[in-house]
Parts: structure tokens; sequence; C-alpha cells
């Protein structure tokens, strides 16, 4: 394409509210045989809320505030939409949260630190049980959470299980209109999360997504985009977070929705102005029309 097509492309793109960050996207957009989606933040609101606590016989004394309460103060420090959700529950139920001292995060699994003399220890089912805890009490519960699209979560306080914990993140508006779009245009679309198999799967089928890449770590998501090119052929990816950069950077052409982070808006091509992704489909249509209209 020439250099004019593209400015009369990335002006039109403008109205859809897609900026280019580089030119060559409107011909890797046009080129594009998967798109991939983050699902946090991307399919999704990225703002879940607290649905589910369960707790382990051996907690059923302490009782359900105590330990969220504990579970709230250590996800004070973290930044993951899921932190932000159970803070706010305990906040809702009027508990006063603890400082806690010596926080760790670690990206894709968990967190943990001490709150008022107890070691806390909170995150997805393959951290606890690298931990060395054994979730079998709690399995057939985490099934049927995940069943539903909600997110298990487990915490663990001075080393005993105490409980299973769940959040929902509702579906973003216009979601479903972009996948149908998208499957209409010829695309195959994909979803890449580190969240739960069962969870993933689930809002997968509620949306009609064709491949699921779950339980990835956020090094992982490089790895997912290969094995998609692998599989379709050239990929597009859309995400908002930290952890999407470097998907964002590997893929043909990085989408990032503008209202993320600032770091996978440096990764991408192409920036989302509104978070609703009805702007992908209609990205890759206008990437056809305007390279078909030159020639
Ligand atoms: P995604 O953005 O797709 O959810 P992440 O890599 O950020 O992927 O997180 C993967 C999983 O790690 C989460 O679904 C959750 O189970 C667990 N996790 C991450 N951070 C936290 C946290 N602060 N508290 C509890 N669990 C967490
Ligand atoms: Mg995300």
């Amino acid at each position: 394409a020439t250099p004019t097509s593209i400015m009369v492309g990335t002006g039109r793109a403008a109205e859809l509210g897609v900026l280019f960050r580089k030119g060559q996207a409107l011909q890797s957009l046009r080129d594009t045989q998967v798109v991939a989606l983050d699902k946090t933040g991307t399919l999704t609101k990225g703002q879940p809320e607290l649905t589910d606590l369960q707790l382990s016989s051996a907690f059923a004394d302490a009782g359900d505030d105590s330990v969220l309460a504990l579970v709230a103060a250590v996800e004070q420090h973290s930044e993951h939409p899921i932190a932000k959700a159970i803070v706010a529950a305990a906040k809702a139920r009027g508990l006063t949260l603890a400082e806690p001292t010596d926080f760790q995060s670690l990206s894709g699994l968990g967190v943990v630190a001490n709150v008022a003399g107890h070691k806390v220890e909170v995150g997805a089912d393959r951290y606890l049980n690298q931990l060395g805890y054994d979730l079998s009490v709690f399995f057939a519960t985490g099934e049927q959470l995940a069943t539903e699209g909600k997110s298990p979560l487990y915490a663990a306080i001075d080393g005993k299980l105490a409980a299973i914990i769940a959040v929902a993140d509702p579906i973003k508006e216009g979601t479903p209109q972009a996948i149908d779009a998208l499957h209409k245009l010829g695309l195959s679309v994909a979803m890449i999360t580190g969240d739960n198999r069962h969870t993933a799967q689930a809002i997968a089928k509620q949306l009609g997504i064709d491949t699921v890449k779950a339980e990835v770590l956020p090094e992982g998501k490089v790895a997912a985009v290969k094995a998609l090119r692998e599989q379709y052929g050239a990929v597009a990816f859309v995400g908002d977070g930290i952890n999407d950069a470097p998907a964002l950077a590997e893929a043909e052409v990085g989408l990032a929705i503008g209202t993320g982070t600032d770091i996978a808006i440096e990764a991408a091509e192409v920036v989302l102005m509104s978070g609703d992704l009805r702007t992908v489909p209609n990205a890759l249509a206008m990437s056809h029309a305007t390279l078909r209209n030159i020639r």
C-alpha cells in the first residue's frame, strides 16, 4: 500500500476509535488469521466481585469475617483485579484490615504476607499446591464454581488450608457481538489467560471462542501466541495488562486497550480508544476495505 492509502486508512480508523502507532499495522491487520484475546480486563470488565467464601472445617469456628479480614489485609498490597474484589468485599462488610508485613506477590500465582502475627497465603490452586497444601476437600466446590465461570482461589492461614474463595468478572458489553463479527469475517478466535482452565472454558463456551489457552503464566503468553501461529497463521493479540506486553510484541499485530496499562500500550502497534471490543472487528474490516480499494 502507498503511504497515502495508509493515511486514509488510519484517518478512518481514528473515527472508529482505533489509533495506529505504526503504519505497518494496517497491513498486519489485513493478514490476520486468528484473533487472540486476554481474558481479564479484555473480554471481561476486569472488575471482579467476590461471590463465594467457604471455610475449611479447621476454620469454621473462626468465621467468615475473621478469615476474610486476614486475606483482604494481604490483598491490599496487590494490584491484581482479584485483590481489589477481595478488599472491596471486606470493606463492604465493615471489616478493619491490619497492615501486612513481608508482602510478596508471585506473578500469575498469588500473594503472601504476615498479618497480625499470622502467615497468610492466597492464590490459584497451582500456587497452594506448589506450597504443599492438599486442596482435595475443596475439589468438588472448586469444579462447581469454575463451571459457573467463577475463578476459585484458595487461602491458607498459618500453614493450614482455610478457605476457598470465588470471584466473578462480568463479560464486557460488546464482547459477544465482537466475537460473532470476527467469526463472520472468517477469523478464528482464541483466549489466553492465567485463570483456571475450567473457568476459562466455561467463559469461552458461553462466548463461542474456538481455542482456549488457560493457566498460562505471564511468561507463557508469548509461547501461547507462537502456538496459535503454528495452528492458524498470523496472530492479532488484544490485551490490556503489564503481563500482556510481551505477547502484544510477539503477535504480528498487538492491539492494546487504551484504558489499560501504559506498558501494554507501548508494546502495541494499535491502540483501541475504548474498551469495547467491537472496535476490533471494525478495525479488521476496515483494513481489508482500505487496502482493497487502493489496489
Ligand atoms: P489473568 O490476568 O489472566 O487473571 P494472572 O497471571 O494475572 O492472569 O493471574 C493468574 C491467576 O493467579 C489468577 O487467576 C489467580 O488465580 C492468581 N492470582 C494472581 N494474583 C493474585 C492475587 N493478588 N490474589 C489471589 N490470586 C492471585
Ligand atoms: Mg488482563
